[in-house]
Order: structure tokens, then sequence, then C-alpha cells
């Protein structure tokens, strides 16, 4: 069983260079390269061992990512791959070694995601050095065979002398990952800072208590200084001998572990954090707690400074994420000052914040500059976007002659064409039915028919249109077509729907998206008196 063709159904662009106006695809390049030894030199045994191959394929993304553009660009991908895997409550309670699964890319999010994170912890217990003897000798004596975790963990301790049971009992069977809350106080008599550690996760089923090291940071008036725990209990205490007042305490300070942490600090020691935190992390962690701080113009003016400042990008586009959910006129001019960023990954954070400005005219005017004169296509699809948020008078118009326009990957046409669904406004519908139709490329039908399901409701040669897309065998025109009869909530639809899933041709995941579907539909409609 070979898995390099997975991704290769639907093949996006290939273009090996990180270009800053278009997409890359050097990630994807890295992962197909990796599975020539993961995955087909050595080979998972079977599908519940499929992290063998795509948990390694996702960590030399992330390894590649390191070696080209630097362990800042490598360690922001851990920092937003951490936050987004753990906010997903279906994939948390599931083991990556899982036999109890109806699709075999129902729990992709752990076999690749989680996987690769835990190579990376991985990576860090052992050491570079020991972590990459580790693997060639997991390579050479499994060459040519099938493979089980077991096979793994042995090759790690033939080739280390460490042994990784511990490790593997919670990170790799076990489900889930520590959810901490931290807190410390300061005792000025005892110049001694003591520190709470609470895992708040519930422990049951395959969620247990984590043992992990952590190495904490605690800077001074006289420096950083650095504090290597290990966190074991669901309660544990910790005090530090330091030389003064704390001015930072950073936990997991370069974010070597899976987690999440809830940090309880007052705003001037965020504020300290994302000026002075060395690593990339610790500066992300910072612009988002200020992000939660409303009201308070020093955390604005700092997060406004790191968003034009910052050393690294991906803190200008954290800080601007954190202004934009502060929202309010200071927030906003903060924002408008990050336009001018070279990086186009910043402006097009900085322009999707955009959308959600209030009372200001000029806006709508300005996203329009950007979309017809910005060099960076992605800078361009956003003010797309936040034009249809904005819903100036002439945005039907706008986004209209803007699906006319050829880019590459049809990029612009895709972004019109979603903008159109957004913006809302009935005479968007032809030109959606056009670039819905059979023939034209798939990610574009795709986003017409996204937008189709939101516009015009009582037009039944919609939906007559929709369901027969719905016939044609392509998965992904099925789903985007279920989904919209679901938004259109046209009664019409119940029937081939029904069909449908008898066929039994969809999917786990189409099925489920279906059958939610159908309830809706058959749900009778509400008066307009019952409603609230
Ligand atoms: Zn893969």
């Amino acid at each position: 069983m070979s898995s390099a063709g997975w991704r290769t159904r639907a093949p996006p662009p290939i273009r090996a260079v990180r270009c800053e106006t278009l997409q890359k695809a050097d990630g994807l390049i890295a992962h197909e390269l990796a599975h020539q030894w993961f995955g087909d030199l050595v080979t998972c045994k079977d599908w519940a061992n499929l992290w063998l191959n795509e948990g390694f394929a996702t960590y030399f993304e992330t390894l590649w990512e390191e070696h080209q553009y630097g362990a800042d660009e490598a360690a922001y991908s851990l920092w937003q791959n951490r936050n987004s895997w753990m906010n997903n409550q279906r994939l948390y309670p599931v083991p990556m070694v899982n036999r109890n699964f109806k699709d075999a890319t129902e729990y992709a999010g752990n076999i690749y995601g989680k996987g690769g994170w835990v190579l990376h912890m991985l990576r860090q217990q052992l050491g570079d050095a020991e972590f990459y003897r580790a693997m060639k000798h997991y390579l050479e004596t499994n060459r040519g065979q099938n493979v089980v975790t077991a096979d793994l963990v042995k090759a790690i301790e033939q080739a280390t002398a460490t042994n990784v049971d511990q490790f593997f009992d919670q990170w790799v069977y076990g489900a889930g990952a520590p959810r901490f809350k931290v807190g410390y106080t300061y005792d000025e008599a005892a110049r001694q800072v003591k520190l709470t550690v609470e895992q708040t996760q519930k422990v049951e089923d395959r969620v247990g208590l984590f043992r992990v090291p952590v190495e904490m940071e605690i800077t001074t008036a006289a420096g950083r200084k650095n504090f290597p725990i290990t966190v074991a209990q669901a309660k544990d205490t910790f005090t530090f001998a330091v030389d003064g007042p704390p001015l930072m305490v950073l936990f997991d300070k370069a974010n070597k572990v899976l987690k999440s942490l809830e940090f309880n600090k007052p705003p001037k020691e965020w504020i300290y954090q994302l000026r002075n935190a060395a690593t990339v992390p610790g500066r992300a962690d910072a612009a988002k707690a200020l992000g939660e701080m409303r009201h308070d113009e020093e955390v604005v003016t700092a997060l406004g400074q790191a968003a034009l400042k910052d050393g690294f990008w991906g803190i200008r586009a954290e800080a601007l994420r954190a202004l934009g959910h502060i929202g309010g006129p200071s927030a906003q001019k903060q924002i408008l000052a990050a336009l001018a960023n070279e990086k186009p990954w910043v402006r097009q954070v900085a322009v999707e914040q955009m959308g959600s400005f209030k009372d200001d005219p000029s806006v709508a005017t300005r996203l329009e500059t950007i979309f017809r004169e910005d060099k960076a296509y992605r800078v361009r699809t956003a003010a797309l976007a936040s034009l249809a948020q904005q819903k100036p008078a002439n945005a039907v118009e706008l986004l209209r002659a803007a699906v006319g326009i050829d880019s590459p990957d049809d990029r612009l046409r895709i972004a019109a064409l979603r903008a159109l669904g957004t913006l809302g406004d009935d005479r968007g519908v032809p030109v959606l039915v056009e670039w819905s139709a059979t023939g034209k490329p798939f990610p574009v039908r795709l986003a017409a028919i996204t937008s189709l399901g939101q516009l015009d409701r009582k037009n039944k040669s919609i939906t007559e249109r929709l369901l027969a897309y719905m016939a044609e065998p392509y998965r992904a025109v099925r789903f985007a077509t279920i989904t919209a009869l679901g938004q259109r909530g046209d009664a019409e639809a119940v029937a081939p729907l029904e069909a449908l899933l008898k066929s039994g041709e969809l999917s786990e995941r189409q099925e489920q998206v279906a059958r939610g579907v159908l309830e809706r539909l058959k749900q009778p409609p509400v008066a307009p008196a019952e409603k609230k």
C-alpha cells in the first residue's frame, strides 16, 4: 500500500519556489518526496498505522520550511498548527493509532497534523543527533517491509538506548494533549517565583494526565534565566529563586509541547512579552492574548507597533489579527498604517481586517484601489472579500468585472465569485450561473456553486440547476452542491437527496452533511408571525 498518490487526484499548481505574488507549493513537494522513504521504502501495515506515512510526510514539510526559510518560519507554522489542532473537538479524544473509523480520511487531522507535531516533540526530546540516527536506523532495518508503530519504537530504542514507551503511550496510543492553566506569584522577601500549573483536560477514555518536560524562562532586570521542569500531575507547584521581581515569565518558551495554555497575566506583562520574547511562539502568544483585551489604548498602541516593527512577518500578521479582533477607531488606524508593509502576507491580513471596519466610508474606496493596484494576488483577493463585506453601492459591478479578469489558477475569478455570495445581491446570479456550468474549471465551479446557495433563494431554476450538478460523478462538485442546496432551503431537493443517500455513492463525510441538509429541508417553514 502506498500513499504517494494520495494528494495527486486534484493537483494544485506545482511551483518550486515561494513567490510572493502567487501560492507556494514547495511544502506539498517536500511532503510527497518524503513519502519515497516514509510510505514507499517503508510502508505502514494497515490504516490504523497510517500516521507512519502521513505524520512523517507532514513533518518533512516543517523540516523543509526550517531548512529553506529559517527557524522562525517553521516555529510559526507549528504554532498555528498547534492552535488549530487544539481547537478541534472531534479529533481531540481520538488516538493517532486508531482502528475505529468508517472512512480512511475521517481522522486525517490526527494522522497528518498531530502526527507531524508528535514527531516534532520526539525530535525536541531526543535532540537532533539522536533523532536522525533513530530515523536512519528505522528506515534501514525496515527497508522494503511493512511496519507498525511498535517497529518505530523498537528502532528508536535500538539506535538511541532511550526508552520512549511513556512518550508513545501518551502521544500516539493515547488521545488528546494537555490543556494547561498557569499562574504565578512573586515573593519579594524570599526572592522566589511560585508557579502553579494545572492540567484542565477532562481525564476520560483515552485522554489522561500528561508527563512532559517544559522549559521555563524568567526575565528580571538582571536578565533571562532558564528553568527546566517536568509537569506530571493534575496540579503541580514549582518555586524558582530569582534576583528580583519578574518582568516576563514564559512557560514552554519555545513551544516544544503540543498543548493549549491559559496564562493569567496583566496587560503590561503581555505587552512586555510581545516586545521582548526571543521566540516567535512567545511573541505570537502575547499578540493573541492582547487581542482579547479591549478598551486599553496601551494595548492598541503596543499591537500597532508590533504590526509595523516586529522583525518577523508572522508576528506583524498576528498583531493585525489581534487589532481586528479588538476593533474600534484607534485599532482601525493602526491596521491602515500596516498597508504599506513590504510583505504581501502582512498586507493580506491587514486587508482582511478591513472587511469589518465600521463607520468609515473611505474604506471601500481604499479597498478598490488595493484590488486594482497591489502586485500580489493574495492581497487583491483579500480586497475583494472585504469589499463584499463593506457592500459599497458599486460592489456588484466591481465583482462582476473582477470575474472577467484572467489570473494564475483563476485566483481573482474564484475570489470574486465567492465575494458575490457574501455580498448577497441577486444581480450576481447570472455570472454565477455561467461559471458554475459543467466544463468550467473545478475550483471556479465550486466557488460559483457555493455562492449560488446564498442568492435568489425563491428561484426554482437555480435549485434545478444544482440538482443536475449533484448527479455528476465528481465528489467535490457533489459536496459543494449538497451544501448549497441546504442553504437554499428548497424542499424540492429532498427526494433527489434521499435517492443519492440510498445509492451508497457518498463518502462517510458527505453522507453526514447530506443527512444534516435533509433534516433542515424537511422542517416545516416557519411562518413570519412565529418568528421572534
Ligand atoms: Zn501524504
